[in-house]
C-alpha cells in the first residue's frame, strides 16, 4: 500500500505539472482526491491493516493528499496568471488612439442671468426664498386672491392664465409674487428674500413674448421700511447690473399687491438717452416693476401693517438679458441652437 501511495502521489505530481488549464485541474482533482478518489478508496482499506501499519499508511496517505492539494493550489495560481497576461495582452488598449470629441457644456444665458442677479441681492443681504414657498404650480388663492388681486380682475381669466386639471382652481403660477405670500406665512418679519423661477402665461408667442418665462421676486419687510429704501435698494442693483453711471428713474404704476408702485426705467444702453428702435425713441427702457407692500397684503398673512412695512419688486429674467446683450427674439433662449447659446 506504501507502494501504491508513492505512485498515486509520482502520477498526480506529473499530471499537475502538466496541466494546462483550470479545467485539467478540476479533473485531476476529482480523479485523486475526491470521495471517489483513488486516496480516499485506499483509506478506506486501512480498516483491514494492523494498528501499526494503519498507523504509518494513514500518515503517509494524509501526507499524499496535503501535498497533492498543495500543488494543485499552486499550478491553479500559475494557470491563473497565465491566462491574465494573455488576456491583457489581447485586450490592451492604445491611449495614443483620438478619443470622441465631446463638445463641452456652458452654462444657459437665463440661468446666467439668475445667478448673477442673485449675487447682487445677496450681496445686500438677501436669501434665496426656500424652494417649497415657491412652487410653479399654485393655487389662484395664493397667486391672486392673498396677494390683493380683485375677484374680477382679468390676469385671473382662462384667456390669460393657465388652469390644470389637478383640482378647481389650482394653476400654473402667473408670477413669482406667489412666493411672497408663502415666505410670510411661514417667516415672520424681518423678511428679506429673492425667489427666481418659471412663470407661465397664456399668449400668443412672439418675439415679445413666450408662455414660459423666469422671473426674479424680491420682498423685503421690516421694521421702518420707506420708498426709499426700496430706491436705494434698486438703484444699487441697475448700478451693478448695468454698470455705473447709468441714470434711472420711478415712474408712478399700478399692481394690486403694492402701494404706491413704480416701475423702474433704466436710461437706454443702445442710445445712451437719445432715442431709438429699442427705447421706441424714450431714451427708456423698463426693467422692473416694484411698490410698497400692500397693508391688505401684509393682513392677508398676518402680518400688523401698523407695525411692519417693507417693499417688493420683480424683473423679467428674459427681458434683462436680452437688454444687456442686445437680443431681439425671446425665442432664440428655448430654441436650443448652438450657434445662439454659444456666443455667452
Ligand atoms: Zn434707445
Amino acid at each position: 500500500m506504501k507502494e501504491n501511495l508513492e505512485l498515486i502521489l509520482r502520477n498526480a505530481s506529473e499530471e499537475i505539472n502538466n496541466a494546462q488549464s483550470m479545467q485539467n485541474l478540476e479533473d485531476i482533482k476529482l480523479k485523486y482526491l475526491s470521495r471517489k478518489g483513488e486516496l480516499n478508496s485506499i483509506k478506506k482499506n486501512l480498516k483491514d491493516l494492523s494498528d501499526e501499519d494503519k498507523r504509518i499508511i494513514g500518515a503517509l496517505a494524509n501526507k499524499v493528499s496535503n501535498e497533492l492539494e498543495e500543488l494543485i493550489t499552486n499550478k491553479n495560481e500559475e494557470i491563473y496568471k497565465k491566462e491574465l497576461n494573455i488576456k491583457l495582452n489581447q485586450e490592451k488598449i492604445d491611449i495614443t488612439l483620438p478619443s470622441d470629441y465631446r463638445p463641452q457644456g456652458k452654462v444657459h444665458p437665463l440661468t446666467q442671468t439668475v445667478n448673477e442677479i442673485v449675487e447682487i441681492f445677496q450681496g445686500m443681504g438677501f436669501s434665496l426664498v426656500r424652494p417649497e414657498n415657491s412652487p410653479e404650480v399654485e393655487t389662484e388663492y395664493i397667486n391672486f386672491d392673498m396677494l390683493n388681486f380683485p375677484p374680477d380682475h382679468p390676469a385671473k381669466d382662462m384667456q390669460d392664465t393657465f388652469y390644470t386639471k389637478v383640482a378647481p382652481n389650482v394653476i400654473l403660477r402667473s408670477q413669482t409674487s406667489g412666493a411672497q405670500i408663502r415666505q410670510m406665512l411661514n417667516q415672520k418679519p424681518p423678511v428679506r428674500v429673492i425667489s427666481p423661477g418659471r412663470v407661465y402665461r397664456c399668449e400668443s408667442v412672439s418675439a415679445r413674448k413666450n408662455n414660459l418665462f423666469h422671473q426674479i421676486e424680491g420682498l423685503l419687510v421690516d421694521t421702518n421700511i420707506s420708498f426709499g429704501d426700496l430706491k436705494g435698494i434698486l438703484n444699487e442693483f441697475v448700478r451693478i447690473y448695468f454698470g455705473s453711471n447709468r441714470p434711472t428713474r420711478f415712474r408712478a404704476s399700478y399692481f394690486p399687491f403694492t402701494e404706491p408702485s413704480a416701475e423702474v426705467d433704466v436710461q437706454c444702453i443702445m442710445c445712451g438717452g437719445k432715442g431709438c428702435r429699442t427705447c421706441s425713441g424714450t431714451g427708456w427702457l423698463e426693467v422692473l416693476g416694484s411698490g410698497m407692500v400692500h397693508a391688505n397684503v401684509l393682513r392677508n398673512v398676518g402680518i400688523d401693517p401698523e407695525v411692519y412695512s417693507g417693499f417688493a419688486f420683480g424683473m423679467g429674467v428674459e427681458r434683462l438679458t436680452m437688454l444687456k446683450y442686445a437680443i431681439n427674439d425671446i425665442r432664440l433662449f428655448f430654441n436650443n441652437d448652438i450657434r445662439f447659446l454659444k456666443q455667452f
